[in-house]
């Protein structure tokens, strides 16, 4: 392959610098694909929500005439739990998709429920939705323009006093709700940090560090020494300690202290070091788990194996503020794969409030199911974190672009006193390559780095049909830095194969497989298991495991029984709700029942 280098080789590089987001500036597009019918999709039942149904519950309260009919669910005496992630997604959405409507209905949600609050601004709260209302009010004035939303801001926090004698969380209290039902107040700085970065208001601030985590995150500020464990606390509850790593990312935009940084970084790597599936979910019975196999003897046992949807979306917080802050192409890993393996695999939150909740990898027979009761958490981040797909998928540099995910879409940037666009073409993740063009009036100097992704065993990079580099390197970008004309194309072609993930170090036979960054699930519907010699690392996995054609379907080599052939292998993603299927494997233990 280096013979056909043309001079100059392309150089391979970890870090690309800060970075900025792009996806809130209505810079990115998602064009025709899944993703973008997702995007399309909670649109349309976010927006579509009744006004009246909404705010029915705040109106009875406040003794005002209260039409319409209630929502079913955690929304059945109000929708508090979940009220200002739902202005927040909408704000969002309506900035990410260029639709002023989905903004002016959240101001009429925020104006709608202003007008039930006394003269004071004390909201009759929980801790728990009130901080979601904070976001809420936040993200409107950010994304939708609304300067009214800070303003309201002020006066809520003004009159607000939560009883502030909350324990640090442990095993039997894992979200730190006692003694006075303050559960998970270590998430409140983020939205007030964010509030008073965006109003100057210094209450907000000061309220913010009264409910600093320094308990848990200081935690993060060393690593173990070679061989050692982490020293974490676990047994606490999993996706809220992820969350409030955001927490601690508001608080570096407002101190700068390099302390809080580390703690992201850190935070990062025990988690996935010690905590994920082979999906990126985490968290089996909504706990973190001692790093000692309990990650791997939780499938034997319990179904709702991650909280998939509020723990993508704590998780893409986390990647894209360490993405721009360090410009490190590892970071998006996490969120890649929970794109695909979690958001991506379940089913969209539903107009009468069924919900997406616990992705399900137990062994022998797992599947899909709504959460048992309507418009749960999961209802409140799922349309936060579709908002924010689009945010991944590039990033700005000083002096150019990234393309940090490989989807279907469109971006524009201002290169000097001209505007330039790249369109993403790709059919991933069915098949291996993605196709970046350019389109510039007239020439223009940038860089162009891709990702070099962590499923690819190699990677091969083409400028207009020229191979330019071909690596084994992942985690980092590929730089491209030249005058690039309109229609300019740039290819990238992964080399991907079927490989095992085990579980965890203590179960090194029980794998989930995988093709590129797909997670794949096999039939349990009246299907035999699969199992394979080991060790199976000896092993190449195409010799049990044939694909059909071009699809993501994998049929197994060995018949199974008479009675029951071995199931075949598919995208999780592709799953349906209620059909069986299993994620995990106990490869060194071929059974039936
Ligand atoms: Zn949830």
């Amino acid at each position: 392959m280096q013979n056909h280098l043309p001079a100059g080789p392309v150089p391979v590089e970890a870090s690309a610098g800060p970075l900025r987001d792009l996806g809130y500036t209505g810079a990115v597009q998602l064009t025709a694909g899944p993703l973008a019918d997702r995007l399309g999709h909670a649109a349309q039942v976010y927006g579509g929500l009744s006004l009246d149904s909404v705010l029915k519950g705040f109106r009875e309260r406040a003794g005002l005439p209260a039409p319409g009919d209630g929502l079913k669910g955690w929304s059945r005496e109000t929708t508090e739990p979940t009220f200002g992630q739902w202005v927040s997604g909408l704000a969002r959405l309506s900035r990410v998709l260029g639709d002023p409507a989905l903004a002016a209905r959240a101001v009429d949600l925020v104006e709608g429920y202003a007008a039930t609050l006394p003269a004071s601004g004390a909201t009759g709260m929980g801790i728990y939705g009130w901080e979601k209302l904070v976001c809420g009010l936040v993200d409107l004035a950010a994304y939708a323009g609304y300067g009214d939303g800070l303003t309201l801001l002020s006066k809520i926090v003004q009159a607000e006093d939560f009883d502030e004698s909350r324990r640090v969380p442990t095993g039997n209290d894992f979200g730190g709700a006692g003694p006075a039902f303050t559960p998970e107040w270590y998430t409140l700085p983020e939205n007030l940090y964010q509030g008073y970065l965006a109003s100057g208001d210094e209450v907000l601030a000061e309220y913010a560090r009264r409910w600093h985590y320094d308990a848990y995150w200081d935690r993060f500020l060393t690593r173990p020494e070679r061989g050692q464990r982490w020293d974490v606390p676990v047994w606490l509850h999993a996706y809220s300690h992820v969350n409030t790593l955001a927490s601690a990312g508001a608080v570096y935009d407002v101190t700068h202290d390099p302390r809080y940084l580390t703690i992201l970084a850190n935070a990062h790597d025990f988690m996935t070091g010690t905590q994920v599936y082979a999906t990126g979910g985490y968290g089996p019975m909504e706990l973190t788990v001692p790093d000692d196999g309990t990650l791997g003897r939780a499938l034997e046992w319990r179904n709702d194996t991650a909280e998939i949807v509020c723990g993508t979306w704590a998780v893409f917080k986390l990647g894209s503020k360490l993405i721009t802050e360090t410009g490190e192409a590892r970071y998006l890993r996490w969120a890649e794969n929970l794109l695909w393996n979690g958001l991506h695999t379940v089913t969209p939150v539903q107009p009468n409030g069924l919900s997406p909740y616990y992705s399900d990898y137990r062994l022998g027979w797992a599947r899909k199911l709504p959460y048992w009761e309507e418009w749960p958490c999961c209802s409140g981040t799922y349309v936060q974190a579709v908002a924010h797909i689009p945010d991944l998928v590039y990033h700005a540099a000083d002096d150019g672009i990234t393309v940090s995910l490989f989807v279907p879409s469109r971006v524009q940037w201002q290169e000097g006193d001209q505007t330039v666009t790249l369109e993403q073409r790709t059919g991933l993740p069915e098949t291996s390559q993605t196709e970046l063009r350019i389109g510039t009036g007239r020439p223009a100097e940038f860089t162009l780095r891709a990702r070099l992704p962590e499923w690819s065993d190699h990677t091969t990079v083409e400028v207009n049909g020229e191979p330019v580099l071909r690596t084994a390197q992942s985690g980092q970008w590929a730089v491209l830095r030249r005058e690039w004309q309109d229609g300019d194309t740039v290819r990238l072609r992964f080399d991907c194969a079927l490989r095992a993930e085990p579980v965890d170090s203590f179960h090194p036979s029980r794998v989930a497989l995988a093709f590129g960054p797909v997670v794949l699930a096999q039939d349990a519907s009246w299907a035999a298991p699969f199992s394979a010699p080991v060790p199976w690392e000896m092993d190449e996995w195409e010799s049990f495991l044939k694909r059909k054609g071009d699809s993501l379907v994998f049929d197994a080599v060995t018949p199974g029984t008479a009675r029951m052939a071995t199931g075949s292998f598919r995208p999780l993603y592709e799953v349906p709700e209620n059909v069986p299927y299993r994620v995990y494997h106990d490869l060194d233990r071929p059974r039936i029942i």
